[in-house]
Parts: structure tokens; sequence; C-alpha cells
């Protein structure tokens, strides 16, 4: 597959699936099952227009644009990181209106001068899903310059992407785990053999890892998520919960649109779970399938686009 085009893919598909759980967010699934979201809209939490991305967005813009102009940099990705945080950089209306706290806490640090290393939380209950939601463009990053397999050394790169807000062993492992499934989405493999090998590919690499000995039980069912009835996922802030949930809303449906709406009407954390799930459906089935009406309204659509192209020309000349 070409590079621009799955990149483009990937992060619109990111954009577009943040965008449409913006205005449910916080909002449990019965609040959906009343009224489901099939579409954009605005309004909600938040009280945003239609097509406006969040933080999910955001930081995958930053860290994207990093790599593009630093190569892997986590001083520069962090420097990004509060850049819009603080400045309201690579956001849809220059208006920073969702933080992940634990987000928030590193980046605060890191500002008042905090070695990098200190900055992202060890803390158990600090396992949210802030790192997972904006680590697509390091799997494209990885993959683009030919190294799209997990391994100790770009299990390295993505642990320390991750670990800049979130270093607990569970964070690091959920976005190897995504990493891996991206890489065989990006080598074109169907999306069920995608997903099984990404996840075998993973679990092998982690096995051997003293330092994720721990983690190993919370993750081996995911071998079977693609089977899960519905009332056993959650669309919770909890990083587990939100990698069990997008594959299995990419594993239960068959088009971008259906697999972001699925995202979105579990409820609680709508726009990080359809973000997340959303990259790698816009990644399977390209960014053509994302329906044209929500492009349309989709927040600085030609801004990310040409950022895109700029990280793809950057990656096709290494
Ligand atoms: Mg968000």
């Amino acid at each position: 597959m070409d590079l621009h085009k799955i990149i483009r893919s990937a992060i619109l598909g990111v954009a577009v699936g943040d965008a449409l759980g913006v205005p449910v967010e916080f909002y449990v699934r019965e609040a959906r099952r009343q009224d489901p979201v099939t579409g954009m809209r605005g309004g909600g939490f938040h009280g945003q227009k239609p097509g406006t991305w969040s933080d999910d967005t955001s930081m995958t813009l930053a860290l994207m644009d990093s790599l593009t102009h630093k190569g892997f940099n986590a001083e520069d990705q962090m420097r990004r990181y509060a850049d819009w945080l603080r400045n309201a950089k690579y956001t849809a209306w220059d208006d920073v209106f969702d933080v992940g706290s634990t987000t928030a806490d590193a980046i605060d640090k890191s500002y008042s001068g905090a070695p990098l290393n200190q900055c992202g939380s060890r803390d158990e209950n600090c396992c949210g899903n802030g790192s997972l939601m904006r680590i697509m463009p390091m799997a494209l990053y990885l993959y683009g310059t030919g190294r799209g397999e997990l391994n100790d050394e770009t299990a390295l790169l993505i642990h320390a992407s991750s670990a800049l807000t979130h270093a607990h062993p569970r964070c690091l492992m959920a976005c190897g785990i995504y990493c891996a499934v991206v890489f065989r989405l990006c080598a074109g493999e169907e999306i069920r053999a995608a997903v099984q090998n990404g996840l075998q590919d993973a679990l092998d690499y982690y096995a051997g890892q003293k330092a994720f000995a721990g983690e190993m039980d919370k993750f081996r069912s995911l071998t079977t998520i693609g089977t899960w009835p519905e009332q056993m996922l959650r669309g919770s802030g909890y990083v587990l919960h939100t990698l069990q949930s997008s594959l299995w809303c990419l594993l239960t449906t068959e088009s971008y649109a259906d697999c972001v709406l699925k995202a979105v009407n579990l409820g609680e954390d709508t726009g990080t779970t359809a973000a997340v799930a959303g990259g790698l459906a816009g990644l399977y089935y390209g960014e053509e399938s994302i329906p044209a009406e929500w492009l349309d309204v989709l927040a600085r659509r030609e801004d990310i686009r040409y950022m895109c192209d700029a990280f793809a020309d950057v990656l096709a000349d290494e």
C-alpha cells in the first residue's frame, strides 16, 4: 500500500471517529440506546459544533508533526504537547476543551522543569487511554521507516512515547499491542488476520519481557475479543477497556462508518474509543470509505491532509 494513502486513511480515521464521539462524551450507554449517534452532530457536554475533534486528534497531530520534523525525539514530542495544552496549537478551533488529568499532570511537570522520565505516571490508578489515543503516528513512523514489527528496538520507542504521560506497563503494553495490529494492517492483511496476527506478535514479544509479566493476564483474552457479547465491553477511559472496545468494534462491523458509530454508541469516553477504533478502521477501509458528509464538516480537514502528506513525504525519503 502507498504510504501517503496509509497515513491519510489512518489519521483521518482517528479524527473523524473523535469528532463523532465529542458531542456525546460522558453519557452512559443507555442514553445512546435511546438516541443512537448516526452521524456528525454538535452540542453536548462540550458544546462544540459538528465536526469538532478533541485532545485525541490534537495529540495525534502534535506527535505526527514532531516525527515529521524531528524523527523520534521525546523532548520535542513533549514540547509540542505543551504547545497544544498551553497555547491551543493543534486544536480544531484554537481552543482546548478536553484534557485527561494524567496527561495534564505530566505536561505540567515537564513545563516546570522535571526530567522527561519523571513526568509520566507509573501509578496503576493512572492507566487511562491518554497515550493509546495518540499512538497511531508512532506505528506509522516505524512502518514507514522499514521497522514495522514489534521488537526490542521498536517497543522501546513506542513505550518511550507513551511514557511521557502514561508510564505504567499496562499503558505501554496497550500501545505496543495496538501498534502491532497497525503494522499488520499496513502490510495489507485482512482485518481478522491482522488483529489475530498482530495480537500474537505482541503477546509473543511481551511474554519474553520480565517487566510485563504482571500484565500478561490482562491482555491474553484479547485473542477471543471478536466473540464477546456487547455487555462485556466498556467505553470507559481505562486503557484496557479502550483497547478491547476498539478491537471489538473493528471485528464486529464491516465498514468504517459502522465501526466508529458502534464505538461511539458504547457510551462514556466516546471520542477516544471511536478515535482508537477509527484509526484501525480508516487504515483498513481507506480514506475513500469515510462518509463524505462527515469529512465535509470535519474541522481543519485540509490542514490534516497536508500534515499527513508532509509526514509521508519525509518517511518516503528515509
Ligand atoms: Mg477527546
